[in-house]
């Protein structure tokens, strides 16, 4: 089955880099799992995401969420939408393995399309400290499990330009 986003998705992706948007669409017609954009997943206004820190959701202002100098942004948030419903946690096997699958196919769309991208899960390369990792990275579907960091899970949906 190939998957493809919903309108509200495509909506919510409006303003984000174009070659992110190229990444995005690759990944979910190459995904196992279905996806779906979350309420202010794509560009955010500096006042949605200051509003974000407030509520204690988001830990920055200067987040790639937010139009950089290009005028684009530069982050995407995707969530599992599986049997008609949105995978907001981790707690199963199962859960992850829809997470993973999207990690996956954001990997492929990243190799597909040259562009060098960062995972929520995964912000620092596991052998250099403070070097951004590119998910390209990741040799094999099963790596991704190994390469999170503790208690990330909140950061799972995130993905950004590098
Ligand atoms: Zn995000």
């Amino acid at each position: 089955m190939t998957f493809r986003f919903g309108q509200k998705s495509i909506e919510r992706m409006a303003g984000i880099h174009p070659k992110l948007l190229a990444v995005a669409n690759d990944a979910i017609s190459a995904s196992l799992s279905d996806m779906t954009v979350p309420d202010m997943g794509g560009m955010r206004t500096l006042e949605q995401q200051k509003s974000l820190v407030a509520k204690g959701v988001s830990k920055t202002i200067n987040s790639m969420h937010v139009k950089q100098k290009d005028g684009y942004g530069h982050a995407i948030d995707l969530i599992p939408y599986v049997n008609g419903k949105v995978i907001v946690n981790a707690l199963t096997k199962q859960d992850r393995e829809h997470w993973y699958d999207i990690v996956w196919a954001m990997k492929y769309g990243a190799e597909k399309n040259g562009l060098s991208l960062r995972w929520g899960g995964r912000w620092f390369d596991p052998k250099i400290n403070n070097v951004k990792y590119d998910i390209r990275n990741i040799k094999s579907r099963s790596d991704i499990e190994k390469l999170i960091i503790g208690n990330s899970f909140m950061d799972w949906a995130h993905y950004e330009i590098i």
